[in-house]
Order: C-alpha cells, then structure tokens, then sequence
C-alpha cells in the first residue's frame, strides 16, 4: 500500500495508458489523475456518454490529448481486440500502461440460486475480455521502454467469502492468471503485471454490495489514486507478479 506516495506532477509524461471502465468510478478518478500526471489516456467504455464527460473534464484541465474507445466487454470479440491494437498501434505505436478496471459485481447471493448465464456474463467482463485484449496489446507493450500493466483485483479475490459467486471467482483468476503471465515476461523486464486491490471505495458498484452501508465512511477513488500513481509510474519499474492493496485494511 502507497497510499502516502507523493507522485512527481509529471510522473507518467510521454506515456500512453489505456484504462478500461474509465466511465465511472475508480477508472475514472483514474483517468484523470493520470492525465493530470502528464499519460495521453485512451479512455475505454461502454457507456459512451460517460467517456465523454470524462475527456472533456481531462481537457478542461489541460491534460494532453486522450482518446475514447467504446468497447462492452459482453459481445467483444478476438477481432475487436486486434482491431483496436491496430488502431493504437497506428496512433501511437506502443503503449506504456494497461489499467484493467472495468468490473461487474453480478450478484450477491447463494451459489444454488446463482444464474448460470448471469456468471457467465461476470467472467466474461471480469477476467475472458481482459486476457484477450491483453494478448492482442503485448506487442504494443512489449515496444515499450516501461509498460505497466495492472489488474484490479478485491479482497474475495485473495480469500473466498459466502454469496459472492462469479465476481469471487474472476478475482481469483485474475491474480492467478498475473502469476501466470508475469512468471512468462519475467525475461522481459520492460513489461511488468502485477493486481491492484482497491479496497472498500466509494462507488456505485460498493453501494450495491453494501446497500446498507454509510458511503460517507469509505475513501473516495481519488483518495486511493496514490497507489495506482505509484504502480503505473517508473517508481515501481521491475516490480512484477505482486499483489497490492490501495489502501490499509480497515479496523
Ligand atoms: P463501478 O461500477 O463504479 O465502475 C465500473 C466501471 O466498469 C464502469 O465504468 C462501467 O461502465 C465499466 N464496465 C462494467 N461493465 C462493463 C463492460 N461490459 N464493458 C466495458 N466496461 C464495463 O465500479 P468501481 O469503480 O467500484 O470498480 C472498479 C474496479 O474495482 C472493478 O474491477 C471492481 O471489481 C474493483 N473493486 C472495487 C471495489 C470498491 O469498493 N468500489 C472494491 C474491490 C474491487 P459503465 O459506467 O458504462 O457502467
């Protein structure tokens, strides 16, 4: 946990990150710190409106530059991946960072009730969609000097808990699937994996898993963003296959 890291203002200069989800919530905190940071930031989503409001506020900042991408996780397919490597590729010819956080909660409730097609849906927004852009992209990063990839993990993705089905599972195979893929590139060490556990955060998704839950006792996304700052910078370059937390567990 970084959360007390005290990032350079122009900490991801000269470097192109794509964020997924970057609609809404954390991915969006996201994209604007790292904006403000100096990244070009390709902003990927599927509620397009969102990712506009995204790139106007970058540019109201005067950050530099970003791009939309509109991409649903459910229904993309190998080709739009490719094709979308393509068009970054002739954009920018490499790419320097990867932040998977685009997410589906699912359901909260019993594996016996659970329905099949619903965690079909959370695996393939959670952890298909995101390996297979992440095979399309590696040549990009791997024309990186620095190419930081980081996976957003949860707490139910390190240890199981009752009702949390699908989303549980995801987790688990995104840090299994960074062991994995950081232990292939460890001979490569301009690209570097590792999962990122934001912890309780103050989102539409945690409202939903907590509808009971004061919103007002959990840290903001921008509040967490030291160590997504820290993690996708070169502070942390040749640190792989690790996982992270956001912040310390709470008491
Ligand atoms: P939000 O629900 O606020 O945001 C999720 C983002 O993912 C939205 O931008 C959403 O787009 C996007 N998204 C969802 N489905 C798809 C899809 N099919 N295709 C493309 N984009 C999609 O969640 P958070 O910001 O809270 O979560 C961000 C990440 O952090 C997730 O991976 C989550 O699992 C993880 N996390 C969050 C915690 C928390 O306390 N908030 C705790 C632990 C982990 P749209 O806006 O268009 O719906």
């Amino acid at each position: 946990c970084k959360i007390d890291y005290q990032p350079a203002p122009n900490l991801l200069e000269n470097r192109v990150v794509l964020v997924t989800g970057a609609g809404d919530g954390i991915g969006r905190a996201a994209a604007l710190t790292y904006a403000r940071h100096g990244a070009t930031v390709i902003l990927l989503g599927r509620t397009i409106a969102k990712l506009e409001r995204v790139y106007d506020d970058i540019e109201a900042a005067g950050g530099p530059q970003p791009a939309i991408f509109p991409l649903n996780f459910e229904g993309a397919t190998l080709k739009d991946f490719h094709d979308m490597a393509e068009t970054l590729d002739k954009e920018f010819g490499r790419l320097d960072g990867v932040l998977h956080n685009a997410g589906l909660l699912g359901r909260i409730t019993p594996f016996e009730q659970y329905n099949p097609e619903l965690w079909e849906q959370v695996m393939q927004v959670n952890i298909n969609g995101p390996i297979w852009m992440t095979q399309a992209l590696l040549p990009l990063l791997q024309a990186s000097d620095d190419a930081s990839v980081i996976f957003t993990s949860s707490s139910v993705g390190r240890k199981g808990r009752a009702y949390w089905g699908a989303y549980s599972v995801s987790k688990f195979a995104t840090e299994g699937f960074v062991e994995v893929l950081s232990d292939e590139l460890s001979n490569q060490p301009n690209v570097r994996v590792n999962t990122l556990n934001p912890g309780a955060t103050r989102t539409q998704m945690r409202r939903t898993a907590y509808p009971g839950e004061d919103p007002f006792t959990l840290r903001t996304p921008e509040e967490i963003m030291p160590t997504y700052l820290w993690l996708m910078g070169p502070d942390s370059k040749g640190v792989s296959g690790q996982k992270f937390d956001a912040q310390p567990p709470r008491v």
